[in-house]
């Protein structure tokens, strides 16, 4: 009995992702979903394709203070004023930082940059 969802139910791994019509677990290099055929649009869109959670993590601790993490976002504008006002002290390298640990950071295009292991 504990059988039949699994397949929906498990966690994803790195490599994977889920199908944008019917959810099931498929690898994110997959363009077409095993499971129903549909092709996968709009994946793009998603930001764990582009922006690695983890990268933006350690580039905010290490680099944030320099704007490098909003570079890495394509935020070049907030970016550029993080580095020259040295993000005004420190206080805008630790609002990003929570920014991103909360998965509410934002790349240029809007998407928010979430943990891999969340869908
Ligand atoms: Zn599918």
């Amino acid at each position: 009995m504990n059988s039949q969802n699994n397949n929906n139910l498990r966690e994803k791994a790195a490599d994977e992702a889920f199908c944008t019509s019917c959810g099931t677990v498929i690898k994110k290099a997959a363009e077409i979903c095993p499971h129903c055929g549909v092709r996968q649009k709009g994946r793009i869109l998603t930001s764990d394709v582009s922006m690695n959670w983890l990268t933006l993590l350690l580039l905010s601790i290490f680099l944030g203070i320099f704007g490098i993490d909003r570079f890495y976002a394509g935020r070049i504008g907030t970016g550029i004023l993080k580095l020259i006002t040295g993000s005004f002290c420190g206080v805008w390298w630790i609002i990003d930082l929570v920014l991103i640990l909360t998965d509410k950071f934002k790349d240029s295009r809007g998407n928010v940059i979430r943990r891999e292991s969340r869908a």
